[in-house]
């Protein structure tokens, strides 16, 4: 019994990172946003998305959109795709 959801755990394990493995870049996260009034921006589903006012906020199609204006990685949300 304990040793079965020992493998499901590992297996899950395995699986995850397998999904964390495809994400090869930082540019491979998809849009992301930031907020007019800082020099961040993060994925979109970030808790920090949720302090910016609807009004400030800023769209970017990719990572690389939003560097060209200037903007970094938020180091909670797009922590893991940091080298
Ligand atoms: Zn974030």
């Amino acid at each position: 019994m304990k040793k079965s959801k020992l493998v499901i755990c590992l297996i899950i394990f395995i699986l995850s990172c397998a999904s964390c493995a495809t994400l090869k870049s930082i540019t491979d996260v998809g849009p992301v946003v930031g907020s007019i009034e800082s020099n961040v921006y993060h994925l979109p589903y970030c808790h920090y998305v949720n302090y910016i006012l609807p009004g400030n906020i800023i769209e970017f199609a990719n990572t690389d959109s939003a560097k060209a204006h200037g903007y970094r990685p938020c180091l909670v949300c797009l922590k893991r795709y940091l080298k």
